[in-house]
């Protein structure tokens, strides 16, 4: 049977712009992507770019103040929210152009509509077309999660961040991940009043107790207000303000609510079930390591298959799938030991285990370092950092590394490195150190802190 594509896309985010570029470019397959939104999707559109922006503007005014610590005549004379929003956009609007020219360029036809899964090889277009594909790629990523109805009325979420008129000078942030936390962080430098409710006991569950232990100090020390084991009991809008109850019995009064209470694949309306894809609990499309549902036309890669949800890792997968499929090379994709960072304040890099998961499997060493980086320390400011190598006592691999510290993003990038290798605590140690710096603790710790 004769199609009209190889290769049809839905969803041009991270993972299905790669796959359509790689399909088309490399493997010369006839490929077409629809998007029924902006190209490049959440980490570009309303992710990780635009948040990675606002973290530098708000790091700015404590530069600032460290500067004239250090002797400058330097001063904050406030934050010109549109201005920077302007050229944000602008950004953005110019990203969007690079992915849209790069698809064009591989020879990717592109539909900007919403696109469904009519049958196993044909795409519903939202115009009412159909077409016919040999292999259809789901890359729709996910969306964001409210808890309830109250919450989608009176709140925001991180999509809204990005156009708001004006900066809150209060800001209430619900949830305790990667998004409510890069937040707190934000909107704390830019000047805001940060209150932060957590309903668990400690802030980012599933990290390191001892990483998240410093962190929480840390946002807390530069103003972020973090109440865990706390919940919302109710929320008025008042010509003051949002008046928000906790169960803790505080009564905040706030300019906005941001909610970053987790996200979930967009899987819904898309023809997936009626196709016979199979679903999991969660809604994310399940497939196997080649990305390929158990409807073998049909593959799925990114957020919507809730593996590890990084934008790097749903490029991978899209290039695995792209290769796979029309490149003649069966990849499947490596999702061990994938280091990820959290943009606060500072900043979180972990790759590997925790101590709390490597207990559970193995005998291991703990290395750990905590103290006042010089920068910070020569001006009296009391920031502390951490390092921390999980070490198998019998191996002598290194199986977790975690990093609190300014710029953690870039050095656990760097270990991520020797991690990934199987690096050893005696590979670490016969590494000399580059000094003087924040990262040598991490070849100079000579005994463990704790064995278990
Ligand atoms: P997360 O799943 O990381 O965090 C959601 C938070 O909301 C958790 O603290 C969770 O609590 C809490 N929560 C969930 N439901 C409720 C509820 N009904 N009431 C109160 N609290 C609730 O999601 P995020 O939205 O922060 O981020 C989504 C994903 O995006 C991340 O998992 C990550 O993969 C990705 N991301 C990555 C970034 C990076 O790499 N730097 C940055 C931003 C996002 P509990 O812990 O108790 O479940």
């Amino acid at each position: 049977m004769a199609f009209d594509y190889d290769l049809f896309v839905i969803g041009g985010g991270s993972g299905g712009v790669r796959a359509a570029r790689i399909a088309a470019s490399e493997g010369g397959a006839r490929v077409a992507l629809a998007e029924e939104s902006r190209m490049g999707g959440t980490c570009v559109i309303r992710g990780c770019v635009p948040k990675k922006l606002m973290v530098f503007a708000s790091g700015y005014p404590q530069a600032i103040a460290d500067a004239r610590e250090y002797g400058w005549d330097a001063r904050v004379d406030g934050f010109d929210w549109v201005a920077f929003r302007t050229r944000l956009h602008g950004e953005l609007d110019r990203l969007e152009g690079v992915y849209r020219a790069g698809l064009t360029r591989a020879g990717v036809e592109i539909f900007d509509c919403r696109a469904t899964i009519a049958d196993p090889h044909t795409v519903a277009l939202a115009d009412g077309r159909k077409v016919t594909a040999k292999h259809i790629l789901v890359a729709t990523g996910g969306h964001v999660d409210f808890p309830d109805a109250a919450a989608r009325e009176i709140g925001i979420s991180s999509n809204e961040v990005f156009h708001l008129d004006a900066l809150p000078e209060r800001l209430l942030i619900v949830g305790g991940g990667y998004i409510a936390c890069e937040f707190a962080c934000i909107f704390t430098g830019l000047g805001a009043k940060v209150t932060q409710l957590y309903r668990g006991a400690q802030i980012l569950r599933g990290f390191d107790d001892e990483a998240r232990g410093l962190l929480a100090e840390e946002m807390r020390d530069r103003g972020v207000d973090i109440h865990c084991g706390t919940t919302i009991i109710g929320m008025e809008r008042g010509a003051d303000g949002i008046r928000v109850r906790c169960s803790n019995g505080h009564e905040h009064l706030v300019d906005q609510v941001l909610f970053a209470t987790g996200r979930s694949p967009n899987t819904a309306e898309l023809g997936l079930e009626e196709a016979g894809v199979r679903l999991g609990r969660r809604g994310e499309i399940l497939v196997d390591a080649y990305s390929q549902t158990n409807i073998p036309s049909i593959f799925a890669v990114g957020d919507v298959t809730n593996r590890i949800n990084l934008t790097p890792v749903a490029i991978r997968e899209g290039h695995a799938f792209a290769d796979t499929v029309f490149g003649g090379k069966k990849r499947a994709v490596d999702h061990e030991l994938v280091a990820s960072a959290i943009f606060t304040q500072p900043e979180y890099g972990a790759v590997g285990m925790t101590e709390e998961e490597a207990r559970e499997l193995h005998r291991i060493e703990v290395y750990a370092t905590s103290f006042r980086p010089m920068q910070g320390a020569f001006i009296g400011r009391s920031e502390r950092v951490l390092f921390k190598l999980i070490v198998d006592a019998k191996s002598r691999k290194v199986l977790g590394c975690h990093i609190v510290a300014p710029n953690a993003g870039e050095l656990i990038q760097m270990a991520g490195i020797a991690v990934k290798m199987g690096a050893t605590k005696e590979d670490f140690d016969r590494t000399v150190a580059v000094h003087p710096t924040i990262s040598e603790e991490l070849v100079t710790m000579r005994t463990p802190v704790r064995t278990a």
